[in-house]
């Protein structure tokens, strides 16, 4: 069962949680309690592949909601990309992340979300509405868009109208979003990303609308795209132990909507031994402000080259508080909070390319600063830097501080470029998106 971070009263299922993602209160949903992983986990979770380690973490946290027989299906056709802890020194290690079919963390969230919607609504067919699939609608201005386009794609029972700003994204991500085909579609909009927002909550909220066309979101918040990233956790303490038998890891976590980090906290609960958590940040700093003084002053978002943690008023700071039973003292002793400016990350690009002859995109460069600075704090730490993109995903930053050519681009980004764009060109107008449902 899973209750609203505004109400522990209010309790629904996991199929209410996922499928609609947000309880009427404008709360968070937690799940009632988060057990500890049985004797028999421990005793073999070294040796598991990764998608059977995703099986057993997925197995406790869900309590038996999902036949095992299905659960493990989800998460192997999820979890179907490596996440290697990657050396920097003896003691600092980067999690790759980016190893996903759009080249970014968000992958796991996304893929795991999809399958597991598309099983919640497989047995609806025969109640309201027969044969109608579950239509995810997605207003993006970027990236979001491309990771759930590619989640959903060809996973049946559903269907995804992606909605974004003409003009407002790269060549690259419309192409994420426009090339797909099958059951993923694209609209246009002739406004701004706000307009696309608009559209698509217009028709969320309306009910008629929504019961007909089986409507839902795939909201970032959605607690089923937290569970999957707690398995990385697990997978990168591992592969710690591998190389220091022993060694319990700090996790670095560039941050933005703080959703990786709570996963990190989900890990804990489980009883994973962490050493202790790193939150990261740019100048969007507000969680590191709030560790340091205890005031939470939500702010508007401040544009960085760190761009998909821009955040002004981190949705997942609920959840975090609700862990900690709302006690800053806690989470003070379990989290730090750092921050960085954009002259700082780009620096760190350079110094991180010279001394370790590697290359970091800028979330995972935020996240290097911090991990020096805690080395500092505690010599003995073992860091993990969560490596959450890949750097040819921020190509013109990337460029500007290591030089043209310098970044490898992977086949599966490079060939996108030759695909033709499917799109339909509409007016920023909710008619639009409620004409294109109906036809
Ligand atoms: C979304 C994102 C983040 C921030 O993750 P949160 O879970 O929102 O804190 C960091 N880096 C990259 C590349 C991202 O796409």
């Amino acid at each position: 069962m899973f209750y609203s971070t505004n109400n522990p009263d209010l309790r629904v299922d996991l199929k209410e949680a996922v499928i609609r993602s947000l309880p009427a209160d404008n709360g968070l949903y937690m799940p009632t309690d988060i057990s500890p992983l049985p004797e028999s986990f421990w005793e073999n979770w070294r040796t598991m592949n990764f998608a059977e380690l995703g099986f057993h973490i997925a197995k406790n946290f869900l309590q038996g909601s999902i036949p095992d027989q299905e659960l493990r299906k989800i998460v192997t056709e999820s979890i179907n990309f490596d996440a290697p802890l990657i050396p920097l020194t003896d003691q600092s290690y980067i999690l790759e992340l980016f190893h996903g079919p759009t080249l970014a963390f968000k992958d796991f969230g996304a893929r795991f979300m999809a399958r597991l919607m598309s099983y919640l609504v497989k047995n609806d067919a025969h109640q309201d509405n027969p044969s109608k699939p579950l239509t995810i609608l997605v207003a993006t201005s970027g990236d979001t868009g491309g990771a759930v386009a590619s989640a959903f794609h060809n996973v049946k029972n559903t269907k995804v109208i992606i909605l974004y700003p003409k003009g407002g994204v790269s060549d690259l991500q419309e192409k994420q979003l426009t090339t797909l085909g099958d059951n993923i579609s694209a609209l246009e909009v002739e406004g701004s990303f706000d307009d696309c927002q608009h559209m698509v909550k217009t028709c969320l909220l309306n009910t008629e609308l929504t019961k007909k066309h089986n409507l839902t979101s795939a909201n970032s918040i959605n607690i089923s795209r937290l569970l999957p990233q707690a398995f990385y956790y697990f997978h990168a303490a591992r592969q710690l132990l591998d190389i220091h038998e022993n060694a319990l890891p700090t996790f670095v976590i560039p941050s933005g909507n703080f959703g990786n980090l709570t996963a990190g906290l989900i890990a804990q609960q489980m009883g994973l031994p962490i050493r202790h958590i790193v939150a990261a940040t740019n100048i969007n700093d507000v969680i590191p402000r709030y560790l340091a003084d205890g005031s939470y002053k939500p702010n508007t978002s401040i544009p960085t080259i760190s761009n998909a943690m821009d955040v002004g008023a981190p949705s997942n700071f609920a959840r975090m508080k609700d862990i900690f039973g709302n006690d800053w003292n806690t989470m003070r002793e379990n989290i730090s909070g750092l921050a960085f400016d954009d002259q700082e990350t780009k620096d760190a690009i350079k110094a991180v390319k010279h001394i370790h002859e590697y290359t970091i995109d800028p979330h995972g460069a935020v996240a290097w600063l911090a991990a020096q600075i805690w080395h500092e704090a505690d010599p003995d730490a073992h860091t993990i830097i969560l490596g959450t993109a890949h750097p040819s995903k921020f190509i013109a930053t990337m460029e500007n501080q290591l030089g043209k050519d310098s970044i490898h681009i992977p086949e599966r980004l490079a060939c996108l470029a030759q695909l033709e764009k499917l799109s339909k060109l509409v007016k920023p107008n909710p008619q639009e998106l409620i004409d294109y449902l109906e036809q």
